[in-house]
């Protein structure tokens, strides 16, 4: 019993390695991405964070619209929107020769986007406000959170073309979705539906006789950002869990964390990025925005955004349309998503041959209606660099009679026409305000990521 304990102290300490992985090491890398995905609570946010990174690793930014001077070696990245980002250093070898070697992700999540004139007041006494739904999120999970309000704003300039953008974000409990009573909702444990305009609307205020009724949220807006509330022509406002992330578990196994989906994956191949050495091949890292409405924007994974920056490479190191077409062919994709690990209390909704777990590596994702790219092809690319890196990999189908998800992975090759595999770490309560995956699981997917730049 006391050897028991002592081991248990241990463990606490983190000072064991469990099978030729040191748990110190993994436990301070998923704080890492604790840390990161609480500094990025929307997407513009997780590009200004992938930014600061970049660019403390020696990359500096390329603008779109300027002339880019590329050398061999170079690191550099583009932003789009000011929610998606890509970001390569040029291999030593011909493109055309050796190839891009591709990691994709996206930097949104699904959440609740403030609408315009958002202010409503109830019984003559509450301020609320008015918002939408961004993607799918699993509503009850936002109820009685401490809720916080981040984005971009669009303040204006001298050019009417060129509105001033900038980022806020409260960092403050400044929202809360309260739930109804139970007494008042007796079939509330079994099964109550919440409609998305009236029952998930977030509680910011009460009105205050001495401040001026309305405009509530624009001038706390414009007093964080130091401008004129009638400078503020619009935003991209977004609520998110205002509590950080933490590590859970008697031994420390898992992270517990908003936006899991897909932050990690931006996360690992970030670090992957800028702690390969230089390859013979041209490393991308891209991280689309908008994966979880549909893609269809400029800065989301169906659009040109990456094949354009990609062809300028090419063009600009000396080569040709017809080398870019070369590249492409030679060129490989890793889509990383996240993947569903089996679930305790719900095994029967897997399928019954493959089931993923938590802290058991990666999940390649495969689906016969093409959902996911990989097909053999690629994932068998995929699990020899799981092997080479010394890592375990994971298979991941959907049960026959569930429909699944998609992801980036199938609408960003079919643009660029080049062999790609759909991976992910398998995770619980995919699209919660609070998702769980793994502390292993991460070290292990970044591994991998850095075998495959390698
Ligand atoms: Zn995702």
């Amino acid at each position: 019993m006391i050897l028991e304990r002592e081991a248990i102290r241990l463990k606490r300490l983190n000072y064991i390695i469990i099978g030729g992985v040191d748990m110190n090491k993994e436990l301070e890398f998923a704080k890492e991405l604790i840390d990161f995905i609480y500094e990025s609570p929307t997407a513009f946010h997780a590009v200004e964070t992938t930014k600061k990174i970049l660019d403390k690793s020696g990359y500096n930014e390329l603008k779109e619209e300027e002339k880019w001077q590329l050398k061999t070696g170079g690191k550099h990245y583009v932003i789009k929107n000011n929610s998606a980002i890509v970001a390569f250093e040029i291999g030593k070898d011909k493109i055309e020769e050796e190839g891009f070697k591709i990691i994709g992700a996206h930097t949104d999540s699904p959440s609740f986007r403030i609408k315009p004139a958002a202010e409503i007041t109830s019984e003559d006494h509450y301020v609320k406000l008015n918002t939408e739904t961004y993607g799918g999120p699993i509503l009850n999970t936002w109820l009685d959170r401490p809720l916080s309000v981040a984005g971009r704003v669009a303040i204006k300039s001298d050019d009417v073309f060129k509105p001033i953008a900038k980022l806020v974000d409260f960092k403050k409990p400044i929202l809360i979705i309260p739930n109804l009573a139970i007494h008042m909702n007796r079939n509330i444990n079994t099964g109550v539906e919440l409609n998305k305009q009236k029952d998930m609307l977030p509680l910011l205020s009460l009105i205050n006789e001495n401040l001026e009724k309305g405009n509530y949220l624009l001038n706390a807006i414009a007093k964080d950002l130091e401008v004129e509330p009638l400078d503020i022509i619009d935003f991209d406002l977004f609520l998110y869990e205002y509590e950080k992330g933490s590590i859970i578990g008697l031994n420390d196994e898992f992270i517990s964390s908003s936006r899991l989906d897909d932050l990690a994956m931006v996360h690992g191949g970030l670090n992957a990025l800028v702690h390969s050495k230089a390859s013979q091949s041209t490393k991308v890292l891209v991280c689309y925005d908008n994966e979880e409405v549909g893609s269809t924007t400029k800065q989301g994974a169906d659009s040109n955004l990456l094949s354009n920056i990609l062809e300028r490479i090419v063009l600009n190191m000396g080569g040709d349309r017809e080398d870019f077409f070369r590249a492409l062919s030679r060129s490989f994709m890793i889509s990383g998503d996240l993947a569903h690990a089996v679930h305790p209390n719900a095994g029967e909704k897997h399928d019954p041959q493959n089931r993923p777990l938590i802290n058991k590596g990666p999940a390649i994702k495969i689906s016969a209606n093409m959902s996911y790219t990989s097909d053999s092809d690629s994932s068998s690319v995929y699990a020899q660099l799981c092997e080479k890196a010394g890592i375990p990999v994971q298979w991941f189908v959907n049960r026959s009679d569930e429909r699944g998800g998609s992801t980036i992975g199938p609408i960003s090759s079919s643009h660029l026409h080049i062999r790609s595999v759909d991976i992910g770490t398998p995770i619980l309560a995919m699209h919660s305000v609070r998702e769980l995956g793994g502390v292993l699981d991460h070290t292990y997917v970044t591994r991998s990521f850095k075998e495959f730049y390698k």
